[in-house]
C-alpha cells in the first residue's frame, strides 16, 4: 500500500490512499471500494454466474476473503429483491482457531441480517479435524496432511449445506491468487480434470452437485484484505495451526515476486488458462460423474474420496 499524498485518478477530488500497479490507478477509499464492487458485478455478468431469482449459499469461514465477499453480495442482493442470500459455514473442529472464526462469521451475518447455517465435521462425519489429525498421528500415518483431509471433507460439507438451504448456487471467496495458485498446483500434479473443471462457474455436472461460483476470481487477495480494512469489516486474522501447504506457499511467494516485477502477471496467467481450458475440457468431456456406492453423492469413482477417507479413519 502506498501512502504518499496524491489525488484519486478516478474521481479527481479525494486523496488517494492506494496505488494499483497493474492499472496505474491511484484510488481514494470510496473509489477503491466501489471498484471492487463493480469488478465483482462485472465478473458475475461475464461468467453468467447468477440468475435474477437465484438463492445463493455463500461459504463464510470468517476469514478476510469470505467476509468481504459476503458484504459485497449483501449489498448487491439489496438491489435484486428476487435474489436471496444465505451464509453457510463449516465447523471443521479446529480448537482455538475455528471457534473464533465461527464467532466472527456469525457477527458479520447478524450485522447484515443474513441467516447462517452451520454444518460440522463432527455431526456429518463423526470426527473433528483435530480428532482426525490426532488419530492419524497415533497410528503413525503421515501420508496425508491435515489440509488434504480438510479440503475433501469441507468440499462435501459445503455441498451438503448448500443443498440443505435449497441453494441454486454456492458462492466461494476464492481470489485471483487462490485461483492461479491452484492452477499451477494442478499443472504440477498433471491434474487435467481439475484444471478443466475448476472454473469461475462450475458446470451443472450432476443434479446433486450445487453449481459453484467464484465472484472474487478476478480480485487480487491483497485487495480483498484492503476492502475489509477500509470497510472496517471484522475478520479472523490468525492463521490455521495446520496451515502447512508447503508447495502452495512456495507458489504464492513466487507469484508475488513475479507480480512485483511484472505488474499484471497474475491476470495474464488467469487469462491464459481461460484460453487453454476449452481444449482441456474436450479431453475430459466423457468423464461422467456417477453416484458413490456408499453415500450416493456424486463421485468420479465407485466410492467417493470422502467415503474412502472415512473408511480409512474408522
Ligand atoms: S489451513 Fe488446512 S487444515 Fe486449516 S482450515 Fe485451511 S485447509 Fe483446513
Ligand atoms: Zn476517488
Ligand atoms: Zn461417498
Amino acid at each position: 500500500m502506498n501512502t504518499y499524498v496524491a489525488i484519486c485518478t478516478v474521481c479527481g477530488r479525494r486523496q488517494a490512499f492506494f496505488f494499483r500497479p497493474y492499472s496505474g490507478e491511484k484510488l481514494c477509499r470510496t473509489c477503491f471500494t466501489r471498484s471492487i464492487e463493480e469488478k465483482v458485478r462485472a465478473t458475475i455478468a461475464r461468467y453468467q454466474m447468477l440468475k435474477f431469482d437465484d438463492r445463493i449459499a455463500m461459504a463464510v469461514s470468517g476469514g478476510k476473503d469470505s467476509v468481504s465477499l459476503l458484504h459485497v453480495l449483501a449489498k448487491m442482493e439489496r438491489k435484486y429483491p428476487k435474489v436471496s442470500l444465505v451464509a453457510v459455514t463449516v465447523d471443521e473442529g479446529i480448537k482455538g482457531y475455528r471457534d473464533e472464526a465461527l464467532k466472527i462469521a456469525a457477527e458479520n451475518c447478524k450485522k447484515l441480517g443474513i441467516t447462517q447455517h452451520i454444518v460440522s465435521f463432527k455431526k456429518l462425519y463423526g470426527f473433528t479435524l483435530d480428532e482426525i489429525v490426532k488419530s492419524q498421528k497415533k497410528k503413525g500415518k503421515s501420508g496425508l496432511t491435515p489440509c488434504a483431509y480438510c479440503g475433501v471433507l469441507r468440499r462435501k460439507a459445503l455441498n451438503t449445506a448448500a443443498k440443505k438451504v435449497k441453494a441454486d448456487k454456492l458462492a466461494t471467496a476464492h481470489t485471483l491468487d487462490d485461483e492461479i495458485q491452484t492452477i499451477l498446483l494442478n499443472i504440477f500434479h498433471g491434474d487435467v480434470t481439475r484444471i478443466a473443471r475448476e472454473k469461475p462457474i462450475t458446470d451443472e455436472a450432476h443434479p446433486k452437485l450445487v453449481q459453484k461460483i467464484k465472484p472474487f476470481c478476478e480480485i487480487p487477495e491483497k485487495e480483498t484484505a484492503l476492502y475489509a480494512y477500509v470497510k472496517k469489516i471484522k475478520f479472523q486474522n490468525t492463521p490455521c495451526p495446520y496451515a502447512s501447504e508447503a508447495l502452495r506457499n512456495d507458489i504464492r511467494v513466487m507469484l508475488n515476486h513475479m507480480e512485483e516485477r511484472h505488474a499484471g502477471i497474475k491476470f495474464t496467467i488467469f487469462k491464459s488458462i481461460e484460453k487453454i481450458r476449452p481444449a482441456l475440457e474436450e479431453t475430459v468431456k466423457n468423464e461422467r460423474l456417477r453416484e458413490c456406492n456408499e453415500c450416493g453423492e456424486p463421485s468420479a469413482e465407485k466410492i467417493c474420496r470422502t467415503c474412502q477417507m472415512l473408511k480409512q479413519l474408522s
